[in-house]
């Protein structure tokens, strides 16, 4: 029992391992980092709470991939492209478990110790216990369901959904409703539902948004505010979020991001105006992330995939700036129809970042000209 090693909550950034150290532990000094009179848990009992957590999330490639092999790898049957990850490289890496003072080197070896604390005996391996944790870096491991999200396996029964395939659906198949028995484009749908409800958020009233528009006529003919707000009815184009005939308004959430977002030439002019929220309005906020921490007990791998495979990718595609070629009447069927379902779900406005300027955003409220 003396000579087991312990850790201390201090080397991890997880907050739940951190807690879990916390709840368990006994005052003592940690082995790794070398503090003193913290609370320690000794290196299997951390085995086990990171293995339990690391398995809500990742499956062996045994079960999934494919062997090449001459070239000694796991590949992608379709792609060819490798797969599989090390749990070192999951652990630190993907969920960054480790405290950032322990470089990638120390956090190997860190993880090593641990996995090494819970190896199972020559005898226990004799008798049929499988060692799957002691090697840390072969790439051995893969997100579960991830070749089905990734569109590369096909599975009738279970639900699947990736964006890529969404659009394809909604563009190709059937748009404003499930036409074929199977219903799982609506089955989706609630799904998100579900996930959306975590990326709720509010836009106080008296908050400030700004709207540009690249106006090279005389100001003195500017009329207020109908030049600067949402298009009237007639007018509206078919967008990103809405088809033509539906007018929706296009705010940012700075003066600066506004300007960059109706991408200005030389010597154009810009106006922008100032529009103040006249009441709370709650919002689609794509800018949060609603997925747990793997080790928390309520993690949803679902959730993690769709908002990986799925919400994401709607997000970063809103974010685009509007391609000259696209064909809009087809290329944006996708994201107007999600949106559409967005708003049928009570939201008033989607709040999404910027693709021109890092770290700043955009918003769509539903709600265009006289409304
Ligand atoms: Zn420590």
């Amino acid at each position: 029992m003396e000579d087991k090693e312990h850790c201390c909550a201090e080397c991890f950034k997880d907050e739940y391992i951190r807690n879990f150290i916390i709840q368990e532990g006994k005052k003592g000094k940690c082995d790794v980092c070398g503090r003193d009179n913290v609370f320690v848990v000794s290196f299997d009992l951390v085995a086990d709470f990171i293995i339990e957590g690391f398995r809500r999330a990742y499956e062996t490639l045994e079960n999934e991939g494919f062997w090449h092999p001459e070239e000694k790898r796991y590949c992608d049957s379709v792609t060819g492209n490798d797969l599989g990850q090390s749990m070192f490289e999951a652990l630190y890496y993907v969920e960054e478990i480790f405290s950032d003072d322990l470089d990638e080197k120390t956090a190997k070896n860190f993880l090593q110790k641990i996995m090494n604390s819970i190896k199972p005996s020559f005898r226990e391996i004799v008798r049929g216990d499988g060692d799957l944790y002691s090697d840390i870096e072969s790439p051995n491991w893969m997100l579960i369901d991830e070749l089905y999200y990734s569109g590369n396996k096909e599975n009738e029964e279970k639900l699947f959904y990736s964006w890529d395939e969404f659009k394809e659906i909604t563009r190709y198949n059937f748009r404003f409703f499930d036409v074929t028995n199977d219903n799982k484009r609506e089955e989706l749908l609630r799904k998100l539902e579900n996930i959306f409800k975590k990326m709720k958020s509010t836009l106080l009233k008296g908050e400030r948004l700004f709207r540009a528009r690249v106006y090279n006529g005389s100001l003195k003919k500017l009329e207020q505010p109908k030049d600067i707000g949402p298009a009237p009815i007639e007018k509206t184009k078919s967008n990103r979020f809405s088809p033509a005939g539906i007018s929706y308004m296009y705010l940012s959430g700075d003066i600066d991001t506004c300007i960059e977002e109706v991408v200005p030439q030389i010597k154009d002019n810009v106006i922008v105006g100032v529009f103040e929220l006249k009441k709370n309005i709650e919002i689609l906020d794509l800018t949060g992330n609603p997925v747990k921490s793997t080790f928390c007990k309520s993690y949803d791998h679902d959730t993690r995939m769709l908002v990986g495979y799925f919400i994401n990718k709607f997000s970063e595609e809103i974010s685009k700036p509007m391609g000259v070629n696209d064909n809009k009447e087809i290329e944006y069927i996708p994201t107007q129809v999600l949106s559409e379902y967005i708003r049928k779900l009570g939201y008033k406005g989607i709040k999404y970042g910027s693709s021109l300027i890092n770290g700043k955003y955009n918003y769509v409220l539903f709600f265009g000209a006289g409304r």
